[in-house]
């Protein structure tokens, strides 16, 4: 006699193997779809966030703008796993040169001898010109943005001295003064330089200055 329980096929009605697998891969698979999907808006927002976050404007305002003053200005949120980088990472200096294309392999070539590698590279059209010029009537965000790379390079790699690098020729010396003829404005402005890097972080600081044809001379040092 045929059980109550049985379809006609003799195969009992209810769960079956089968059927638990097919539920089973049923819920990973959902899962997996739901993950993707949570992973691609949380994407979405943080690059939604990045895109229309307020960067304030640049200014020739002078009162607009901030220059950071000392080591600890605006990094104290710093996230701490970076702390723990800085632990592996050091450089021994940072440089600051100019963007003429003519002279990066000079410079680089140059600080690599120099520091072995260790060192840390910020690149602005004048080099130290316009991060010195307190009328801030070219581009005052070079200012900023220089010092805040000295605060994070501190923060991250403990550098111990700043090494800025100025050159002959410069197109950014004849945007601000008609001409570059005269080596001098290169070292005065070396020397503002340095001495903005002592009083603010008591950092060391060498002033070079590189000809065309690459010799590079040391003709500044604050310490
Ligand atoms: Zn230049």
């Amino acid at each position: 006699m045929r059980s109550s329980y049985s379809s006609k096929n003799g195969q009992p009605y209810g769960i079956s193997g089968n059927d638990i697998v097919y539920v089973v891969l049923f819920i990973v698979l959902t899962a997996v779809v739901l993950g993707i999907l949570i992973v691609l808006v949380l994407e979405y927002c943080n690059n939604a966030t990045l895109f229309t976050s307020n960067v304030p404007a640049i200014t020739s305002n002078s009162k607009d703008v901030t220059i950071p003053t000392n080591k600890s200005d605006t990094l104290s949120t710093i996230n701490p796993a970076t702390e723990l980088y800085a632990d592996t990472h050091k450089a021994t200096v940072l440089v600051l040169g100019c963007i003429d294309y003519r002279l990066i392999d000079y410079l680089v070539n140059n600080m690599m001898e120099r520091y072995d590698q260790h060192f840390d590279l910020v690149v602005l059209a004048g080099s130290e010109l316009f991060v010195v010029d307190s009328s801030y009537k070219y581009f005052p965000s070079f200012s900023v943005t220089f010092f805040e790379n000295v605060q994070i390079a501190i923060k991250l790699h403990h550098i111990q001295r700043v090494v800025a690098v100025s050159h002959e020729d410069c197109g950014a010396y004849k945007v601000k003064y008609g001409d570059d003829d005269d080596k001098q404005r290169h070292v005065d402005n070396l020397e503002l330089l340095g001495n903005m890097i002592k009083d603010k972080y008591t950092l060391p600081f060498d002033g070079h200055y590189l000809s065309l044809d690459g010799t590079m001379e040391q003709v500044v040092l604050v310490e």
